[in-house]
């Protein structure tokens, strides 16, 4: 049987995610393929899902910017995609559809694989969009957590905040990185610095155990950059990307592919 899987998104022209799926394909010794759907519009959603369903796929993932758009083609949701109302993964069965989002368990990996544990830290994040949200799932499990955020829209990010039962964080615009502050560990989970422009200013930011960037190109991103020579570890979204994929792997295959880092880091040319 030949297994089709795919991504649906805007823009798709550099994602690595055809690459690592090939791969899981190929180490669970399946046969399929992974294809890219660009979406421009949310108009055009009805027509993509026909035509995944025409053709019978077996699942897709979900990116910027329909993680929400989706939600109303599926019949079923995980409790972990309801509670977020994000969905990154969907399963497609004969008669139904059901959404996902593994973007928690990426992060959760990512944090798992580097021995980082945020529980009684005084932890940063920067931004505050979809991809924050599964941060914030995951932060949430961390007892006595200090958080901070900071967005441009404060009135979105407590929104999301509030949405997700976060009570107990603090929420500021940028100007408050003028201040001098210490941090245990600096989140950045913006999109800064992906259109090449450089990142904000973060000296008066310092992190003592470990800067976290949900991005991971180029491999020492520019937020990274700022924490390069601070002796903090430094740690960029592909880890993330890898486990997210693996996890939605699961769901639609029934089977754990193996998941060879370096290998797959090579593949996907990440390393610049
Ligand atoms: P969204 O568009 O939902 O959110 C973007 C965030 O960046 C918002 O907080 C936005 O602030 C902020 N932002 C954008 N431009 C600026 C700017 N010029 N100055 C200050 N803040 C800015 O995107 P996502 O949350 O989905 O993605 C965020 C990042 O995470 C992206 O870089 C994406 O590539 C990465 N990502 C990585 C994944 C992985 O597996 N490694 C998975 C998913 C995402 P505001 O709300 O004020 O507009």
């Amino acid at each position: 049987m030949y297994l089709n899987l795919g991504l649906i998104g805007n823009p798709l022209s550099h994602t690595l995610s055809p690459s690592i799926h090939s791969r899981f394909l190929v180490s669970a010794g399946l046969n399929g393929g992974y294809a890219c759907f660009e979406t421009p519009s949310k108009e055009q959603l009805p027509d993509v899902f026909s035509l995944l369903k025409k053709f019978r796929f077996r699942g897709v993932n979900v990116t910027v910017p329909y993680k929400e758009d989706v939600i109303r083609f599926m019949d079923f949701l995980d409790p972990l995609a309801e509670d977020l109302q994000a969905v990154n993964t969907i399963l497609f069965e004969d008669d139904y559809t059901k959404g996902f989002n593994t973007d928690v368990h990426g992060f959760a990996e990512t944090l798992r694989e580097n021995s980082l544990d945020f529980s009684g830290s005084k932890v940063l994040m920067l931004g505050c969009g979809g991809a924050a949200k599964a941060v914030l799932r995951c932060l949430k499990d961390y007892e006595d957590i200090r958080l901070t955020v900071i967005n441009r829209d404060t009135e979105k990010a407590e929104k999301i905040l509030k949405f997700l039962n976060f009570d107990n964080a603090e929420i500021y615009d940028y100007n408050y990185i003028s201040r001098e502050a210490a941090y245990d560990a600096v989140i950045n989970a913006t999109s800064i610095g992906l259109d090449g422009s450089p990142f904000i200013n973060m000296k008066k930011t310092i992190c003592t155990k470990a800067a976290v960037d949900l991005q991971y190109k180029p491999w020492v991103t520019p937020f990274l950059q700022c924490y390069a020579d601070s002796g903090c570890k430094i740690i960029n979204g592909f880890s993330m990307l890898v486990h997210q994929a693996h996890k939605a792997f699961e769901i639609w295959t029934g089977r754990k592919a193996e998941i060879d880092m370096q290998d797959l880091i090579k593949l996907s040319g990440a390393v610049n």
